[in-house]
């Protein structure tokens, strides 16, 4: 209808008809794109909305799930650095607390690992992350998630089991915690421990690991979690 109209007002030499029906072509497409950028960019609040709300409860579940797996990790990191040295170097050490031989078993265990969050994986493998418009929430998912591979990475690296490599030297009991899990009761003795160099050597090896894990695993992930749900609070006007 139009370019009829165009091709009538040329015949006829009509130049303002011409210009008026090119001119509504050209408004009438410039509309067409507002309104499809439009109804992209309601589109793209509404998924921003629906994926960080179920990035949030992911990473809450990811939390709860691991919590006293992590921090286990920690408070055996909080002990064998000094028991390393203590075992090695001080005299006046003449015996150890069932908890410090529960560490020196512990420590070849490098787990704690986070889950995945599928719907952060999914808005990644898809190229969509650009409907994040918050820039520092956007950084804190990417590092949280660089930082949730390294400690992955971990969980491949073998430390030594002493308990079964020095049955004789760390005794292992069931003992049921108050929280219904399943942990050993170990036993150990100062002396025997520091008379066998082939255990010495080993738990200073699992010591190295453990101090690696920690420092560049497991430490850089658990500081990167609050102020990523800060973030995730803040952009979905949470307050809990
Ligand atoms: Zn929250």
């Amino acid at each position: 209808m139009i370019l009829r109209r165009i091709s009538e007002g040329i015949r006829k030499q009509d130049w303002f008809v011409v210009t008026v029906e090119i001119i509504t072509v050209v408004v009438g497409i410039f509309i067409g794109l507002q309104v499809d950028d439009w109804n992209q960019t309601r589109k793209d609040m509404a998924d921003e909305k629906n994926f960080l709300g179920r990035i949030h409860e992911e990473l809450l579940t990811s939390l709860d799930v691991r919590g006293f797996i992590r921090d286990q990790r920690l408070e055996d990191w909080e002990i064998l650095p000094h028991l390393l040295f203590d075992i090695f170097e001080d005299p006046e050490r003449e015996s150890l607390t069932e908890r410090e031989c529960l560490a020196i078993q512990r420590s070849s265990i490098l787990t704690a690992n986070l889950a995945e969050m599928p719907s952060f994986s999914a808005l990644l493998a898809t190229g969509r992350m650009s409907i994040i418009r918050d820039e520092a929430l956007k950084t804190a998912l990417i590092r949280f998630e660089q930082h949730r591979q390294t400690l992955q990475n971990f969980t491949r690296t073998q430390g030594i089991d002493l308990g079964s490599k020095y049955p004789n030297l760390l005794k292992l009991t069931p003992l049921r915690e108050d929280n219904g899990n399943i942990e050993p009761k170990v036993m150990c003795n100062l002396n025997s421990l520091r008379a066998d160099q082939g255990f010495l050597n080993d738990f200073h090896i699992n010591v190295d690991i453990f101090e690696s894990y920690i420092t560049s695993g497991l430490n850089p992930i658990v500081k990167s979690i609050e102020p990523l749900h800060l973030l995730l609070d803040k952009n979905l006007n949470l307050n809990h």
